[in-house]
C-alpha cells in the first residue's frame, strides 16, 4: 500500500522528537491518556446532551496494557473513536488550528520551547515507539480502521476488525540503548508511577492488570503444625490506578505545588511552571471551583490576533466549553484556567453566555481575585512582579486606555513605569509619594529606551529641580497616560509639551521674557524660514546645557504622531504642532545673533536648518534631507 505523507509540520516535529531534542520522553503516556480521556469526554457529553445511552462516567474506562513478549504497550479507550477521514486528518497534521503559527515558530524559536508550547500530543508516541498503530471504531459506525506509521516516512490507513467503539493505540517500543531503556515502559512499576504522577486526576478509571500476591488458604489442621509456614501465590487483577478526583475539586491543603505545576503544564501547553496559582472554592450565593494560572511568560502568539483568551467551563466536572472568552476581561487575558460550577447548565451556547447572570457574577468575582493576587505579588514579591510585568504589562496598559479609561480604578495601581529615580520600574503611588511639595505634575517622557530618554535636553530643567520623570518606552504608554489623565488628582505632563508648570525664580522668568523680547525679530526670521514645519520658534525655559529642543503644543505629542502614523490604518497622517525651543544662554545662540545682526540671511537659514534637524534627531525623528544636511555640515567645517 502506498504510504501517505505527513504534512510538512509534523514531519519536522517528528524529526525533532525522534532525534531526542525533547528529553522528557515519559510524557508520551500522559499525552495518550489525556487524548483518550478527551475522546471519552466527547462521547459522554453526547450522551448527556442527546439523552441517549443512560451511561454514567464510571461506565467508561481507559486501559493500559503492557506486553513484554510482543514488546508492545497498548492504550485503549471506549470513547468516541475516529472515522477513516478523522484518522487521516487528526493524525496526519499537527496542531491544525495553529499549523501556520507552528511553522513560523519553528523557524524562529528554540526547538524545545515550541514543543512545549504546542502540546505535542499524539506525536510524542514516536519518542518511545518505532511503530505506532491506531485502531479505531468511531461511535455509530460499523467499520473500524487502522492507522499505522513508523515515523517520518508517512503512514497507511486500512480496514481492520475492532469490537466496540473507541481507540486502541499500540506502541511497539524501540530497542533499548545504553542511554535509554525503553523496556521500562513495559514494567508495571514504571507505568503505575507515570499514571499516578501525571494522570491521577483523569476522571475515568485508568485500568491496568497488575500482579498481586495473596496467601494460599490453608486448613486449620495445617496451620496448627509446628513447621507451618504460610504460602503465597501471585495472581493478576484489574486495578484502577488513578484517584479520579479532578485537581480543582481537591482541598487546597492536599495539593502540592508540583501537582499544580504538572496540571498546568499538561493542560495549558506551557513548558514552564506557572508564576502564580489561584485556586478558589466558592460556596453560597455562587457555587464554583476555579483554578487559574498566571503564566511566567507570554506565549509566542499572545500579542497577535490569533490569540484566544478564555477559561474552560465545566459543570459538575463535565467540560462544556474549552474557551469561554466572557470569563476574562481583555486586560487579564493572559490568565489560563478553568471554572467548574454546578450552577451552569450543560447546554450553554455562545449566544446565551452573555446573558447568563451566574456566569457574569462568577467572572466579576474572578476578576477581583486576579487583581488581588497581582496586587499581592506587587507588594510582597516585587521581583517576581516585575518579571510578570515585563511579560504582560503591555496588556495591562492597553487596559488602561481601552474603553475610554473606565478600567483605571482596577488597573492603575498595577502599572509600572521605568523612571529617572534609580532607573527602576515604579508605581504611580511610589512616584506620588516622592513628589516635591511644589510639584504640580507627574512628568513623563517618551523615547526608544531609558538611556535615550535620560539624555533628552527637555529633561534638564526637571532634573535641576530634582523632579522624577516616568519613561514611556512602549507605544501604548503615552496613550494610556493621556487617557487616564491623572492619578490621585495629579495630572500627567509630557516633558516636551507646552508649559512645564515649573515655578521659575523671578530672575529666571525675567531672563526668558527679556531674551524673547530682545530677539523677537531673530525668532521671527527663523520661524519664517522653517515655515509650517514648526508652529513657533521661542526661547526655552526647559534647557540649561543643550542648545535646542522640540516641544509640542495642542495635546498631540511627537511620539503619538509617530505611533499613529505607523498604524496600517492611518491613511490620514496626523501632525503634532512642534515648537523649536532655543537656549538663549548657549554660545550657539550668540552665533545665531551674529549672523542675524550682520544681515547674513543665508548663514542664518543654514544654522536654522541645522538646529531644527538636530532637534529632530534628538526626538528620534528622521532628518528631512540627510544629504543636504551632510553637505551643510561639511561646508561649515571647511
Ligand atoms: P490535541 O489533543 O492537542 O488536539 P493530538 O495530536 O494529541 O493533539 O491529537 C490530535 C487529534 O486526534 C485530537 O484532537 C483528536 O481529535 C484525535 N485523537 C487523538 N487521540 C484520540 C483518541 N484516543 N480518540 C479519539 N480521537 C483522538
Amino acid at each position: 500500500m502506498a504510504k501517505r505523507q505527513f504534512k510538512a509540520e509534523p514531519k519536522r516535529l517528528l524529526d525533532l522528537m525522534i532525534n531526542s531534542i525533547y528529553t522528557n520522553r515519559e510524557i508520551f503516556l500522559r499525552e495518550l491518556i489525556s487524548n483518550a480521556s478527551d475522546a471519552i469526554d466527547k462521547l459522554y457529553y453526547k450522551f448527556l446532551t442527546e439523552g441517549v445511552g443512560g451511561k454514567s462516567r464510571s461506565d467508561f474506562s481507559i486501559r493500559v496494557t503492557p506486553d513484554k513478549a510482543a514488546r508492545t504497550l497498548t492504550i485503549s479507550d471506549d470513547g468516541i473513536g475516529m472515522t477513516k477521514d478523522e484518522l487521516a486528518e487528526n493524525l496526519g497534521i499537527i496542531a491544525k488550528s495553529g499549523s501556520e503559527d507552528f511553522k513560523k515558530a519553528l523557524d524562529t524559536k528554540e526547538d524545545i520551547d515550541i514543543i512545549g508550547q504546542f502540546g505535542v500530543g499524539f506525536y510524542s508516541a514516536f519518542m518511545v515507539a518505532k511503530n505506532v498503530k491506531v485502531r479505531s471504531l468511531a461511535y455509530g459506525e460499523t467499520q473500524a480502521y487502522q492507522w499505522e506509521s513508523e515515523g517520518t516516512d508517512g503512514y497507511t490507513i486500512s480496514e481492520c476488525d475492532k469490537e466496540g467503539n473507541g481507540t486502541e493505540i499500540i506502541l511497539t517500543l524501540r530497542e533499548d540503548t545504553e542511554a535509554e531503556q525503553y523496556s521500562t515502559y513495559l514494567e508495571e512499576y514504571t507505568l503505575r508511577r507515570l499514571i499516578t504522577h501525571y494522570s491521577d486526576y483523569i476522571r475515568y478509571p485508568i485500568i491496568m492488570q497488575v500482579t498481586k500476591r495473596r496467601e494460599i488458604p490453608a486448613s486449620d489442621e495445617e496451620k496448627e503444625k509446628d513447621d507451618y509456614e504460610p504460602r503465597y501465590e501471585s495472581f493478576r487483577e484489574d486495578e484502577t490506578i488513578n484517584s479520579m478526583v479532578p485537581l480543582w475539586k481537591k482541598a487546597k491543603k492536599d495539593i502540592t505545588q508540583d501537582e499544580y505545576d504538572h496540571f498546568y503544564e499538561d493542560n495549558f501547553h506551557d513548558y514552564q511552571a506557572p508564576l502564580r496559582v489561584i485556586h478558589t472554592n466558592a460556596e453560597g450565593a455562587l457555587n464554583y471551583n476555579a483554578l487559574l494560572f498566571i503564566p511566567q511568560e507570554a506565549s509566542y502568539d499572545y500579542y497577535t490576533r490569533d490569540f484566544e483568551k478564555g477559561l474552560a467551563l465545566y459543570t459538575n466536572g463535565v467540560l462544556i466549553m474549552e474557551k469561554c472568552a466572557e470569563m476574562l476581561p481583555d486586560y487579564f487575558s493572559f490568565v489560563k484556567g478553568l471554572v467548574d460550577s454546578s450552577d451552569l447548565t450543560l447546554n450553554i451556547s455562545r449566544e446565551t453566555l452573555q446573558h447568563d447572570r451566574q456566569l457574569r457574577a462568577i467572572a466579576s468575582h474572578l476578576e477581583k481575585k486576579i487583581k488581588t493576587e497581582l496586587k499581592e505579588m506587587l507588594t510582597k514579591d516585587r521581583e517576581k512582579y516585575e518579571g510578570f510585568f515585563r511579560s504582560f504589562g503591555r496588556q495591562i496598559k492597553y487596559g488602561l486606555y481601552s474603553d475610554y479609561g473606565i478600567h483605571k480604578d482596577v488597573l492603575s495601581d498595577l502599572v509600572l513605569f521605568e523612571s529617572s529615580y534609580e532607573g527602576k520600574p515604579v508605581t504611580f503611588e511610589e512616584y506620588i509619594s516622592r513628589m516635591a511639595p511644589d510639584q504640580k505634575y507627574i512628568y513623563y517622557a517618551c523615547g526608544e529606551n531609558a538611556s535615550r530618554i535620560a539624555s533628552m535636553p527637555q529633561t534638564e530643567a526637571l532634573k535641576a529641580k530634582g523632579y522624577e520623570i516616568l519613561y514611556c518606552t512602549q507605544d501604548v504608554d503615552e496613550f494610556a497616560l493621556k487617557t487616564i489623565e491623572k492619578v490621585n488628582d495629579k495630572p500627567f505632563r509630557n516633558i516636551s509639551e507646552g508649559d512645564l508648570g515649573i515655578e521659575l525664580s523671578e530672575e529666571e522668568k525675567e531672563q526668558v521674557k527679556k531674551a524673547g523680547e530682545e530677539n523677537s525679530d531673530l525668532l521671527k526670521a527663523m520661524k519664517e524660514h522653517l515655515s509650517d514645519k514648526v508652529s513657533d520658534v521661542k526661547i526655552s525655559s526647559r534647557l540649561t546645557d543643550h542648545a535646542v529642543c522640540l516641544s509640542t503644543q495642542g495635546g498631540l505629542s511627537i511620539d503619538m504622531e509617530k505611533v499613529l502614523n505607523a498604524m496600517p490604518s492611518s491613511y490620514q497622517k496626523v501632525k503634532a504642532e512642534k515648537v523649536l525651543e532655543l537656549n538663549s544662554s548657549h554660545p550657539v545662540f550668540a552665533t545665531l545673533k551674529e549672523a542675524f545682526d550682520a544681515g547674513n540671511t543665508d548663514k542664518l537659514d543654514d544654522y536654522t536648518d541645522l538646529l531644527y534637524n538636530q532637534a529632530l534627531l534628538i526626538e528620534g525623528l528622521p532628518v528631512e534631507d540627510p544629504s543636504r544636511l551632510s553637505d551643510m555640515i561639511c561646508r561649515l567645517m571647511k
